[in-house]
């Protein structure tokens, strides 16, 4: 039989512990998994492609068939190039059923060789999501448990970075007569 190369897309804006789950899982019962990260022009992620691949990069090399890439366009054209037959992704709650079912349903239209797979996480990460990660980082509450050690300290630097940023565009737009 033909090995099967499955696709796992996403923003990974950033990795979460759900995240990570859902690819031990794919990496069980595919031959390769391809982790491709979304380019989002439209959209202003927290961290760039770059930082968000080489989280990925660092946090999978255990798994020996998963590869980590980065994609722009349809994700049937992707997998195409890729000679992928499977789309995995993940189904945390009913809420995110009526999204994937609608996405999975038009990847078939519009390519009907392709399959999607959805898979659950541990329960205990069936609330988690990237945004809320997110949120809570940037109230003060701790993400620990929630994504991996080197995800967190990324979080620590990119708010660190964030604020420095903010107090030196703060400076520099003071009237010159106040300083
Ligand atoms: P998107 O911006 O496309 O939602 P994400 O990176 O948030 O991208 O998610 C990519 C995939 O991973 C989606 O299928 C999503 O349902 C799944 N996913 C995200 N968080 C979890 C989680 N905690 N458990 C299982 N699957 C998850």
């Amino acid at each position: 039989m033909k090995p099967v190369i499955a696709i796992y897309p996403g923003s990974f804006d950033p990795l979460t512990n759900g995240h990570l789950d859902l690819i031990e899982r794919g990496s069980k019962i595919f031959d390769q998994l391809i982790v491709a990260i979304l380019r989002h022009p439209e959209k202003a992620p927290l961290f760039t492609l770059d930082e968000r691949r080489e989280m990925l990069e660092s946090m999978t090399g255990r798994f020996k068939n998963v590869s980590v890439d980065t994609f722009d366009g349809l994700l049937v054209a992707y997998a195409r190039s890729k000679g992928a037959g499977a789309v995995l992704r993940g189904i945390r709650a009913i809420s995110d059923y009526e999204y994937e079912l609608q996405m999975a349903l038009m990847n078939r239209k519009l390519d009907r060789r392709l399959e999607t797979v959805f898979m659950m996480p541990a329960e205990k990460y069936s609330y988690l999501s990237s945004r809320l990660v997110k949120e809570i980082f940037r109230h003060g509450g701790s993400v620990r448990g929630l994504v991996p050690k080197k995800v967190e300290e990324r979080l620590h630097e990119k708010v660190m970075q964030n604020a420095k940023g903010k107090m030196q565009n703060g400076k520099a737009r003071r009237p010159a007569g106040r300083r």
